[in-house]
C-alpha cells in the first residue's frame, strides 16, 4: 500500500515538473487532489483496512498530498514568472524608433496682415472696435450720409436679406454704432477690422467677400493735417520708409473733403511697370474728413468737433507686401500657397 501510494506520488510530481501551462496544471490538480482524483480514491478505500492500519495509511496519503500540493504551487510559480517575462519582452518599447510627426499650422497671409495694421495703429492710441457682418440698411448706409435713393449705392451693389438687412458692404458701420454708443461729442480714436460683402465677380483682383479696416478719429480741432500725418505714418511703417505718399481730390457721400491715397509703386519704385500700369503710383486707401452731416446724425455737433476717416482693403496690403498678383489665393486654401507665410 505504502508502495503504491508512493509511486503515485512519484508520478503526480512527475506530470506536475512537465506542466507547460497554467491549464495544464489545473487538469493535474484535479486529477489527483481533486474529490474524484486518485489520492481522494485511495482514502475512499481504506474502509477495507484494518483499524490498526487506516490512520497510518491516512497518514501516509495526507503527507503525499501535500507534496503534490507544493510541487504544483511551485510549478505556478515559475509558470507565472516565465509568462511575465515573455511578455515584457514582447512589449518592449523601442525609444529610438521616429516619432510620429503631427504637422504645426500657422496664420493665414491675411490674418498675419491685419494683425500688422492693428499692431501700427494700436501703437498711435487707437482701440480696435468690432460689429455684426450682418447689418441694418440704416448703419450700412442711411447714419453715413446714403440715403435710399442715393446714386452712391450703385457703387456698392450689396446681398440684401430683407429691405431692411444686408451682409454689410463696407466696416463704416461700426463707426456710426460706436458713435451713438458713445456721449455726444465724446473724442474717438478706433479702428473697425473685419469681413465686408459686395456683389462682385470672383478673379484676380474682385471677390464677393474681402476683408476692410476703416478708421475714425473725432476730436475737438481735428484736420487735414492730422489725416495725413496719421496715413503717411502708417503707410511709411506697413511698407518702409522711403514710400511716397499722395492725397488726390476725390468723392465719399460720408466725407468732405475727400481724398484717394496712393504709394510710389513698391514694384518699380516710381518708375512705371505692370502693376501700377505704368504710372508709378498704387491706389492704397480712401479717406476723408467726417461729413457734418454725418456727425450730427450719430448726436455729435459739427461746431464742437471734426474728425477723419479712412478704410483700407487687407487684401490689398497683403498682395503689395508679399507680391502675390491674384487674390483667389487667398480663399482657395491651397497647402502649396498657404505654406510660404
Ligand atoms: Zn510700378
Amino acid at each position: 500500500m505504502e508502495e503504491k501510494i508512493s509511486e503515485l506520488k512519484a508520478a503526480a510530481v512527475a506530470e506536475v515538473k512537465a506542466a507547460s501551462d497554467m491549464t495544464a496544471l489545473n487538469d493535474i490538480r484535479v486529477k489527483y487532489l481533486g474529490k474524484k482524483g486518485e489520492f481522494t480514491a485511495i482514502l475512499r478505500g481504506m474502509s477495507s483496512l484494518s483499524a490498526e492500519e487506516r490512520p497510518k495509511v491516512g497518514k501516509i496519503v495526507n503527507v503525499a498530498k501535500a507534496e503534490v500540493e507544493e510541487a504544483i504551487n511551485a510549478q505556478a510559480g515559475e509558470l507565472k514568472a516565465k509568462e511575465l517575462s515573455a511578455r515584457l519582452a514582447s512589449e518592449k518599447i523601442d525609444v529610438t524608433l521616429p516619432g510620429r510627426n503631427v504637422p504645426q499650422g500657422h496664420l493665414h497671409p491675411l490674418t498675419l496682415t491685419m494683425q500688422r495694421i492693428k499692431d501700427i495703429f494700436v501703437h498711435m492710441g487707437f482701440s480696435v472696435e468690432e460689429g455684426p457682418e450682418i447689418e441694418r440698411d440704416y448703419f450700412n448706409f442711411e447714419a453715413l450720409n446714403l440715403p435710399k435713393d442715393h446714386p452712391a449705392r450703385d457703387m456698392q451693389d450689396s446681398f440684401y436679406i430683407t429691405d431692411e438687412i444686408l451682409m454689410r458692404s463696407q466696416t463704416s458701420p461700426v463707426q456710426a454704432r460706436t458713435m451713438q454708443a458713445n456721449e455726444p461729442n465724446k473724442p474717438i480714436r478706433m479702428i473697425a477690422p473685419g469681413r465686408v460683402y459686395r456683389r462682385d465677380e470672383y478673379d484676380a483682383t474682385h471677390s464677393p467677400m474681402f476683408t476692410q479696416v476703416e478708421g475714425l478719429v473725432i476730436d475737438k480741432g481735428i484736420s487735414f493735417a492730422d489725416l495725413k500725418g496719421t496715413l503717411e505714418l502708417f503707410l511709411h511703417q506697413i511698407f518702409n520708409e522711403n514710400v511716397g505718399v499722395r492725397f488726390r481730390p476725390s468723392f465719399f457721400p460720408f466725407t468732405e473733403p475727400s481724398a484717394e491715397v496712393d504709394i510710389s509703386c513698391v514694384m518699380c519704385h516710381g518708375e512705371g511697370c505692370k502693376v501700377c500700369k505704368g504710372t508709378g503710383w498704387l491706389e492704397i486707401l480712401g479717406a476723408g474728413m467726417v461729413h457734418p452731416h454725418v456727425l450730427e446724425m450719430s448726436g455729435y455737433d459739427p461746431k464742437v468737433v471734426s474728425g477723419f476717416a479712412f478704410g483700407l482693403g487687407v487684401e490689398r496690403i497683403a498682395m503689395l507686401s508679399y507680391g502675390i498678383d491674384d487674390l483667389r489665393l487667398f480663399y482657395d486654401n491651397d497647402v502649396r500657397f498657404l505654406q510660404q507665410f
